[in-house]
């Protein structure tokens, strides 16, 4: 069965102020539309049709940059949605607060290195918060549409949380300010799926 565009949890302006409707609109259904299409169209015929996307990404070549940047995009969208909702912000709770306070020191440790992860990836890519086997978590930046999940990418963990720093994610609203759309993504972060991703990971 081929890959569906997921529906978004959520209306397009319902992240707004933080993140506009306009944008939420094109990212969804041009952007990562067109990510699932190509995705689709690439493995069609090959021995990766049928196959479960973190099956695909986790046994990658990655030399098929077809499937590298359509998969990876594929991936990234469907998490990237599923970790921000207009009941979001705050900080979490229960197992992955003390994972992160183990890791970082504190709540806003963590905030300030993720911060500087996505503020500082050079040009498209993204920032992920990521869970190891035995439930230690880490930061890392990718660029493009990798995700740690492919071979030799990142911090090799499971990401349970990610940010889309290509432009296409905030220029309408925020043109070139890149760390004010960062900062306004804390205020939707949904720690409660995030928590979940976590348990699922770890
Ligand atoms: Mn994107």
């Amino acid at each position: 069965m081929a890959f569906e565009l997921p529906k978004l949890p959520y209306a397009y302006d319902a992240l707004e102020p933080n993140i506009d409707a306009r944008t939420m609109e094109i990212h969804h259904t041009k952007h990562h539309n067109g990510y699932t299409t190509k995705l689709n169209d690439a493995i069609k015929g090959t021995d990766l049709e049928g196959k479960g996307i973190e099956d695909i990404l986790s046994n990658l070549d990655m030399s098929n940059m077809a499937v590298r940047n359509n998969g990876g995009g594929y991936y990234n969208h469907c998490l990237f949605w599923e970790v921000m909702s207009p009941n979001g912000g705050g900080a979490p709770s229960g197992a992955l607060a003390s994972a992160i306070n183990d890791a970082f020191g504190s709540f806003d440790a963590f905030k300030e290195k993720f911060a500087a992860a996505a503020a500082g990836q050079f040009g498209s890519g993204w920032a992920w918060l990521c869970v190891h086997k035995g439930g230690k978590v880490d930061i890392c930046a990718t660029p493009n549409q990798d995700n740690p999940i492919m071979p030799g990418i990142g911090c090799g963990g499971h990401p349970i949380l990610g940010l889309d720093v290509w432009e296409h994610a905030y220029y309408l609203n925020y043109q070139n300010r890149r760390p004010d759309y960062i900062t306004s993504f804390f205020n939707v972060i949904n720690w409660d799926k995030v928590s979940e991703n976590y348990e699922a990971g770890k």
